[in-house]
């Protein structure tokens, strides 16, 4: 099992600076770490042993990562044949709760798209997803039974947005998936949960009542067909780094106004004029997620 991954040689040059580090992968790997880029979909399978996080959400992977089975009550895996269905057993207990929760209450399936791959690690169409502590969930629910085999590999991705994107599509968008957001936020576990600004804004307007768990849902880009659910580190994982605590409050107002006022008509405006973003290069990956994925 030595070496099934493909080292590719990083594009965005070397750093100076790992002189040392690279030196003792060298005798590991023999390509120092500095001039190499691994990517997690090229682990078929998780490692044995117990399930440990490593790194950050952004930057590491999972040793003994469990697999997501395909199908449960209340919810299905979408896209299988990218084999991104494993995690943390936490966010493994957390999805299919959800499924539970799904089922008894609406009698229907969630879509669960990517969590992480087999080992966590990068991999492409995400920032993050790489320690296993990530899981999408689709926003539209599915009648149970009657979902073909192709339909599971390709679902389409259907919007909660109106087609330029600025507002809610009232026809979709309903006290589903309001409930969605709210059993997941209240879930013990549950670090935040990213949903376009839009959504953000629309939870801020429409929910009533408690509205405590509206700290946990977090404005992103994208995230208009689905909410991104992530775990705090667990408990068995000292190598998880902990991301910053969210601000205390709703994260409604000015948090969500200065969405619409600033970050989104910046982003508008670089897509429009075509410049590329600054982009630094991927950072290295901890060294014991190298080992891991080299064993
Ligand atoms: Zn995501």
């Amino acid at each position: 099992m030595r070496n099934h991954f493909t080292i590719r040689p990083r594009q965005n040059g070397l750093r100076p600076a790992a002189g040392a580090i690279g030196l003792i992968l060298l005798a590991v790997l023999s390509v120092p770490a500095s001039a190499q880029t691994i990517s997690g979909d090229d682990a078929k399978r998780a490692s044995r042993g117990p399930s440990r996080v490593i790194g950050i959400y952004a930057n590491g992977c999972i040793a003994g990562a469990r697999r997501l089975p395909p199908s449960g009550r209340g919810y299905t895996a979408i896209r299988l044949q990218r084999n991104r269905n494993w995690g943390h057993p936490k966010l493994v207990r957390f999805v299919t709760d959800f499924g539970r929760w799904v089922d008894r209450r609406y009698g229907r399936v969630a879509l669960v798209a990517d969590l992480s791959a087999p080992r966590g690690g990068p991999i492409s169409g995400h920032a993050s997803h790489e320690v296993g502590l990530d899981a999408d969930i689709r926003f539209v629910l599915k009648r149970s039974g009657g979902l073909s085999r192709a339909y599971r590999a390709r679902p389409p991705e259907i919007s909660m947005l109106t087609e330029n994107k600025k507002r809610i599509d009232a026809a979709r968008w309903s006290g589903k998936q309001i409930a969605m957001l709210r059993y997941a936020a209240r879930y013990p576990g549950v670090d935040r949960i990213f949903v376009n600004p839009v959504i953000k804004r629309a939870l801020c307007r429409q929910v009533k009542g408690d509205r405590g768990w509206l700290r946990k849902v977090v404005p992103w880009f994208g995230h208009h067909a689905h909410m991104h659910v992530r775990m705090t580190c667990p408990a068995d994982s000292p190598q998880c780094i902990k991301q910053l605590k969210l601000p205390k409050g709703t994260g409604c107002g000015w948090r969500v106004r200065r969405w619409f006022v600033k970050i989104l008509p910046a982003w508008r405006k670089r897509l429009k004029s075509g410049t590329k973003p600054k982009r630094r290069p991927p950072p290295e990956l901890p060294t014991a997620c190298l080992i891991l994925f080299n064993q």
